[in-house]
């Protein structure tokens, strides 16, 4: 297929280094020339990146689904008295974690949804006690949605908030809660959390006390082609004030058992356009994760040629997306991901929640 006048353009621009517009991302969506758009994310993922495709071995731990929002694409919060509803004491939390802690694990990865009524020291105590007994094991944990909430409950400022956490041994903060900003969606998708210039407010504070996070896009829903190039825009935005984002983390939307149930899973064509598009527009951010765990592990793979160089990692009993009908395994094994990785032509390189490389295999 011959590249087309735009597209011979916007490969110069991606060549010379320059920075993509709201109009080049709408094209590429448009545009049907899927080949040349994985190729152009494969160069500039070479460029950053080279050959490395990253994971890290890791564990997340779910503290509780008995949430407040209530939000229509979520098939995992529930209400107090609703069958399956369930609540971590912190000893069970801990001993959670340190199950598998022989397993090599680096990171803990803590999310969890809005309860009614924990206080915000029981979170700051969940990290506490994890962080006490494995000081070198990363914490990443809470998303800007729950800081946001901590921030509701207590009265507190949100970098008060975040600073009571890190002195607990916060390490980074997780890319969830993003969805898509656009505040008349979210008032439909999940009228009763941070809308988007909290979630985005949350992370530049972050960022600005040195906390390093991740950043995600919920796709495949209601929104709008137009509302996602607007999202990656205001994720670049941020990333040049106040820099801290290393991952950017496309989520495609499950419907199943959510109030979206109507709405159909993204195909496979629109979850490896997404990676490469974000690839090429976040020029500013350094990775791009293709999450197994939603994608499934032989998109993710595919993902690996269109961009993406992360698969995130082992996870260990993922719960959230799992409640809403991924039917990948709850975990993989360390091996596999080196498997798969290798298989994509790729080094797989063993990564902490910081990007520092520990092993290449
Ligand atoms: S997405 Fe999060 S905040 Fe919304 S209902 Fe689910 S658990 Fe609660």
């Amino acid at each position: 297929m011959q590249m087309d006048k735009h597209m011979q353009l916007l490969s110069k621009k991606v060549a010379n280094n320059e920075r993509l517009t709201k109009e080049d991302g709408l094209y590429l969506y448009e545009c049907n020339d899927l080949i040349s758009i994985g190729k152009l994310a494969r160069d500039v993922k070479q460029k950053k990146t080279g050959r490395n495709v990253f994971f890290n071995v890791n564990r997340h731990i779910n503290l509780t689904n008995i949430c407040v929002s209530k939000c229509e694409f979520c098939a995992f919060g529930k209400d107090k008295d609703e069958e399956g509803a369930y609540l971590m004491s912190v000893e069970e939390a801990f001993n959670f974690g340190a199950e598998v802690v022989e397993n090599g694990i680096t990171e803990f990865h803590v999310v969890s949804a809005m309860h009614p009524d924990m206080p915000f020291n029981y979170y700051v105590d969940v990290i506490k006690r994890l962080h006490q007994a494995y000081p070198n094991i990363h914490m990443q944990a809470f998303t800007a949605v729950e800081i946001h909430h901590f921030s509701k409950i207590t009265g507190l400022s949100i970098r008060d908030v975040l600073l009571q956490l890190k002195d607990a041994g916060l390490g980074s903060i997780p890319g969830g809660g993003a969805e898509i900003f656009n505040d008349d969606i979210r008032k439909q998708i999940c009228p009763k959390k941070a809308m988007s210039n909290d979630w985005l407010e949350v992370h530049k504070t972050a960022h600005e006390l040195g906390i390093k996070s991740n950043c995600t896009m919920l796709f495949g829903h209601i929104e709008s082609f137009e509302d996602r190039i607007n999202h990656l825009i205001k994720l670049r935005e941020l990333q040049d004030e106040a820099p801290g984002f290393q991952s950017f983390i496309p989520l495609p939307f499950l419907p199943d058992n959510t109030g979206l149930t109507h709405i159909k899973r993204t195909t496979a064509i629109d979850d490896v356009k997404t990676i490469a598009i974000s690839r090429l527009m976040l020029d500013n951010i350094e990775h791009v994760k293709a999450f197994w765990v939603m994608l499934s592990v032989p998109i993710a793979q595919l993902c690996l040629e269109f961009g993406a160089d992360d698969i995130d990692g082992t996870v260990h009993e993922e719960r959230i997306m799992h409640a809403a009908g991924a039917t990948t395994d709850k975990g993989i094994s360390k091996d596999n991901i080196i498997r798969l990785i290798k298989e994509a032509g790729y080094l797989p390189t063993e990564r902490d929640t910081l990007y520092n490389v520990l092993r290449t295999y």
